[in-house]
């Protein structure tokens, strides 16, 4: 793995005597989790976990889970994922050796683990032991106009329980194990997608329960904390009342962006070309906040929320994270730390310095 070394490695060490914002990094995978930490990566700010579901078994239980009919066939279907899941985090803990991990509950849209295509159908069906015909209405049903729009993060979450059941035991467990290990980690937990205080309350409820089912399995505790993603605009105009139940915010600028402006984050690099060329927009929103008027939200929600709970941690994990000018925002804004893809990460650290060197000059 790549790390920094010589004179560079100096001067990174020299900013971060100044640097005063903490810098985390994205990471999905402990390869990830290790470079960010060679290049200075105080801790993780994002594990996508819906990263994790690139591989076909793992596609397969979700999909066998969705057309299950019952709790218990929900529950069955997951089971063999619990063990993946809990190596996926145990990796990840170790890689980071005790420094902060903030892990997010699923957020894909739902459409990526339906089963479109009819051979898939069919498999699934035999495997089941149920008809095609079962498999074809339940596609029906979930099909989606709006994927990125609708069945998404904490919704998702919100229809099936047993998702975040399974991901919470898998990263409590994942936790006490390297706890006998002697490696201290306190996982924080992350909902996405919150708009309402209700959406929020209904998925913490799920993790503390079942961590604390755990405990008593194991005779053991860890710290752990839930906290949530402001990433939907109405999650930062109510700040102060999601703040009275979550521990933490971290703010996800990109589907922010997206629906501030109401532009697509899929498809932005075909239209928005134009609108820089005209003078529209100075710049992409996607690579910089637009401080006018996304990061009016920021500061609002960060507001709102310290003034319930002033000593709320607060951060960012959107792609802005590793962004020059958006850190020093950040800074600016006082959030605790930024987290950005691993290769930024040193970058992130030198504009840490600038932006305190330059209040107090
Ligand atoms: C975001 O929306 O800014 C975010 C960090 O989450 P994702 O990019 O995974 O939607
Ligand atoms: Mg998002």
């Amino acid at each position: 793995e790549p790390e920094l070394s010589g004179e560079f490695a100096e001067l990174m060490k020299l900013a971060d005597k100044y640097g005063e914002i903490k810098v985390r990094t994205n990471a999905d995978t402990p390869k990830d989790a290790k470079v960010a930490r060679n290049f200075g990566a105080q801790g993780i700010g994002l594990t996508r976990t819906e990263h994790m579901f690139f591989e076909m078994d793992r596609i397969k239980a979700m999909r066998e889970m969705i057309l299950a009919n019952t709790v218990k066939g929900r529950k069955h279907a997951l089971e063999e994922l619990l063990p993946m899941q809990r190596e996926d985090f145990e990796g990840i803990f170790e890689a980071m050796q005790g420094h902060s991990v903030t892990i997010r509950l699923l957020d894909p849209p739902l459409h990526e683990f339906v089963p479109h295509q009819l051979a898939t159908q069919k498999e699934l069906a035999e495997d089941m032991h149920i008809s095609l015909q079962a498999v074809k209405n339940k596609v029906a049903e979930l099909e989606e106009f709006n994927p990125m729009l609708g069945h998404r993060g904490c919704r998702l979450g919100n229809t099936y329980p047993e998702i975040t059941e399974m991901q919470t035991r898998a990263i409590i467990e994942a936790a006490l194990n390297l706890k006998e290990r002697g490696i201290i980690c306190k996982p924080e937990i992350m909902i996405p997608l919150v708009g309402t205080v209700k959406e929020f309350e209904a998925q913490e409820e799920i993790v503390r329960r079942t961590a604390n089912a755990i405990f008593e399995e194991r005779n053991d505790k860890i710290e752990y904390l839930v906290g949530t993603m402001i990433e939907v605009p109405r999650a930062a105009l109510i700040a102060d009342l999601i703040a009275e139940k979550a521990d933490f915010f971290s703010f996800g600028t990109n589907d922010l962006t997206q629906m501030t402006f109401g532009y697509s984050r899929d498809d932005a690099g075909k239209f928005l070309p134009i609108y820089i060329e005209k003078g529209i927009l100075k710049v992409d929103p996607f690579e910089v906040i637009d401080q006018e008027g996304v990061g009016q939200l920021i500061k609002l929600g960060t507001q709102r929320g310290r003034a319930t709970k002033p000593n709320l941690k607060v951060g960012i994990c959107g792609e802005h994270g590793g962004e020059p000018s958006s850190v020093e925002f950040c800074y600016n804004t006082g959030m605790d730390y930024v987290s950005c893809s691993p290769f930024r990460v040193p970058i992130a650290r030198l504009v840490s310095a600038q932006a305190a060197i330059k209040t107090t000059m």
